[in-house]
């Protein structure tokens, strides 16, 4: 007898309803046509069987750090300049406080894996790190968390910097970062990159950076990566975060460096929301929107999915931690409106990140790990459109979270709307 049996779900690649059993937190039946009883049963009346989503770039030392701190110009300088003036004074009790109402909120939307950037810098040290390591272990059997050690104020000509980012690996970091812009120049930018590939390939390491944050067409971080990555070996291993500059240079500036993206296989993460946000700020009408690419390197067969990156703080005042609400917006901003575009949104967050994370076993089918979400939802565009509650988020078989969500209309009104 099946562990659980999720009866009257409608799969999430064939559109066909299913029964999923799963035994041993391993998904061992997707049935069409029914499976037996189980020891637990959930209904899903028809919603959206799907695997459980992934939060591809986020930073939880700072989620809901707002009182205080309001950023009034909206750019991204004075949010980095603020956030730098009290990072030196966060403490882990709060750090952990803060992460874990964050991480509460991601679980529920159905979010079980999860990237985080730490500031790795000479203002931080390494306290953020010693804070946010624990939380890591402390939430492990709920979200996987890799911790990527990010250098935000540079390191080109800072071997004190250096120094911590090797320390930050010794210490259990799982991925090297970087902001390249954030150096004097673009030759220091290729100096970063060129130690980030040092001390990733000690570890054996993927690098996941925030590329060309920036609406300055000057920076080019993106070209010297993907040449890196190619000159590395590295493919398949590499992660571009943000990528704003692309939506200053010129077609043929971009056409180049995208080829070169496809052809180093590295992954983008476009984080539109924060992005539409921040960039653009000093522009005349016709105002850009500052975000990555993300129809073209789409077309060019690039991996392309979408980051939180921050909820509610001086870099951006909203957010739901929800992927599909990144989703939604990352389609509204990059005009994905065509069947397999809208495919593409809903996927960002599912396949395209697990492709990222180099997830192994990931999907609705026999065999895969049951890490699942019940999207109420008929369909892609649906599930998007809506953003419905998750009926159930299940981590390896055991059922995690679970949201109904009640309406009531009042008869008089229903007999009018009918
Ligand atoms: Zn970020």
């Amino acid at each position: 007898m099946p562990d659980l049996v999720i009866r009257n779900a409608v799969h999430d690649r064939t559109g066909q309803r299913v029964d999923v059993g799963i035994t041993g937190g391993v998904i061992d039946a997707v049935a069409p046509d029914g499976v037996g009883p189980g020891r637990r049963e959930i209904d899903a009346a028809g919603a959206l069987v799907s695997p459980a989503l992934i939060e591809s770039h986020f930073h939880l030392e700072n989620a809901l750090l707002w009182d205080g701190a309001i950023n009034h110009s909206g750019t991204l300088e004075e949010a980095i300049r603020l956030y730098a003036a009290i990072k030196r004074d966060l403490t882990p009790d709060d750090i952990l406080r803060r992460a874990a109402l964050a991480l509460r909120a991601a679980l529920a939307n159905g979010v079980l894996w999860m990237r985080n950037h730490v500031d790795i810098d000479r203002v931080a040290g390494l306290h953020i790190l010693e804070a946010i390591l624990p939380v890591r272990e402390r939430f492990r059997d709920l979200i996987d968390i890799q911790v990527i050690a990010f250098p935000q104020h540079g390191m080109a000509r800072d071997p004190e910097v250096v120094d911590l980012m090797w320390r930050a690996m010794e210490m259990g970091a799982d991925l090297v970062g970087g902001m390249p812009h954030g150096e004097r120049d673009m030759d220091d930018a290729a100096r970063q990159i060129e130690i980030a590939f040092e001390i990733a390939r000690h570890y054996d390491a993927d690098i996941d950076m925030h590329i060309d944050e920036t609406d300055d067409p000057y920076w080019h971080s993106l070209e010297i990566l993907a040449e890196q990555t190619i000159a590395h070996g590295y493919q398949g291993r590499v992660t571009a975060g943000h990528c704003c500059a692309m939506a200053a240079w010129d077609d043929a500036m971009a056409a180049r460096i995208i080829d070169k993206v496809k052809a180093a296989d590295l992954h983008v993460i476009t984080n539109a929301p924060i992005n539409l946000h921040l960039e653009g700020r000093g522009d005349p009408q016709p105002v850009r929107r500052g975000i990555a690419r993300v129809k073209e390197l789409l077309e060019a067969g690039v991996n392309v999915t979408c980051g939180q990156d921050d909820l509610q703080n001086m870099f951006y005042p909203y957010g739901r931690m929800d992927p599909l609400e990144v989703a939604l917006i990352t389609a509204h901003a990059a005009h994905l409106a065509a069947p397999g575009e809208i495919q593409a949104a809903f996927d960002m967050p599912r396949y395209h990140a697990a492709r990222m994370l180099r997830l192994e076993r990931y999907g609705v089918e026999v065999g895969a790990s049951a890490n699942l979400v019940l999207i109420d939802a008929a369909s892609p565009v649906e599930a998007l459109r809506r953003q419905p509650p998750r009926r159930a988020v299940i981590r390896e078989g055991r059922v995690l979270a679970e949201t109904t969500q009640c309406v009531e209309i009042d008869p008089s009104v229903d007999r009018i709307l009918s």
